[in-house]
């Protein structure tokens, strides 16, 4: 007998394996990844797996979602430490295609979602959202998954995804997993690797300054601007931070906002030294402020 492969790299043979496990009645998670994967990717994976359902993992850097003069050549790639967290996690079965499996010759199609692109990181990266949504529906079409786990970090990836699930009909269910943090707060990104040791020092000052935000609002800061001038006050403190936006928004919408009783995004994006980082923070204000200002929302 042959055993069967952890990894495949072909459409087909993903196929063969996800229809096996649906024949026998088992529910199938996706969670899809472009690699160097860490304890926020650790996370999805552990969530996905709960419930005996059967847990795929792409690894694929996409290429459509990077723009000219962005790291795709030097995103980081590490195959070996990356199949062992997927086990470790729990996964089933890694789907990792080469570009030509995913992207054919004479590739011609892309996914465009209207609307929620005006605002947060898609004015910064033009076209990046349409290779997002274009790689995540070919990947749902090639893994057919019951359910598909997305984190809370990329906010506005989750949110787009979810309007194009809804707006297609895809038979997909979508789960959007908090943010996983460092024990200093700084969100756990692939891209953390660039940093360095004194610029992995000053990076916590991105949440820190944003959870300031996110007090302000909850002691009745009322004004937008308000918040936003306090959070650049704080990254300008923290210094190194190159700031490329700080919004506060609708999280369904994506447009931008007053303060106000509910829920809001507060998003920001900086550079420090070569490595883009971007977090956000949920804000709850309301009759249960108290309560969920305490909880520390999207941690
Ligand atoms: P990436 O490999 O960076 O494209 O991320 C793959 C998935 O992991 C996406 O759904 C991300 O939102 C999610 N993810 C990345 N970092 C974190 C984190 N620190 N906490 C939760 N989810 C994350």
């Amino acid at each position: 007998v042959t055993p069967t492969p952890f990894t495949v790299s072909r459409v087909t043979s993903l196929r063969r394996r996800v229809d096996g496990w649906k024949r026998r009645g088992q529910s199938i998670a996706f969670v899809p990844t472009m690699g160097a994967l860490h304890d926020g990717h650790r996370r999805l994976i552990e969530r996905a797996a709960g419930k005996g359902r059967r847990v795929v993992v792409s690894i694929f850097v996409n290429p459509t979602q990077f723009g000219p003069g962005e790291d795709y050549a030097a995103y980081p790639r590490a195959r070996r430490a990356d199949l062992k967290l997927c086990r470790e996690a729990g996964a089933d079965l890694v789907f990792a295609p080469g570009v030509r499996e995913v992207y054919p010759a004479g590739f011609a199609t892309t996914v465009h979602v209207e609307g929620l692109d005006r605002t947060l990181c898609a004015p910064h990266r033009p076209g990046h959202f349409d290779g997002v949504t274009t790689v995540v529906l070919k990947l749902l079409e090639m893994v057919r998954p019951d359910r598909l786990l997305l984190g809370r970090k990329d906010a506005q990836q989750a949110v787009i995804c979810g309007r194009m699930i809804r707006d297609l009909n895809l038979p997909v269910v979508l789960q959007v997993i908090p943010t996983v943090r460092e024990p200093d707060g700084l969100a756990i990104s692939s891209r953390n690797r660039y940093l360095t040791q004194e610029e992995r020092a000053a990076a916590p000052a991105l949440y820190q300054a944003l959870d300031a935000g996110r007090r302000a609002i909850a002691e009745g800061e009322r004004s937008a601007k308000g918040v936003i001038d306090l959070v650049r006050r704080r990254l300008d403190v923290a210094g190194l931070f190159r700031v490329q936006y700080i919004e506060l928004v609708d999280p369904r919408t994506l447009e931008p906002v007053e303060p106000k009783p509910g829920e809001q995004l507060l998003a920001a994006a900086a550079f420090l030294g070569r490595a883009r980082l971007i977090d956000n923070i949920v804000v709850r204000t309301g009759r249960a402020s108290r309560r969920d200002a305490t909880r520390g929302a999207s941690r």
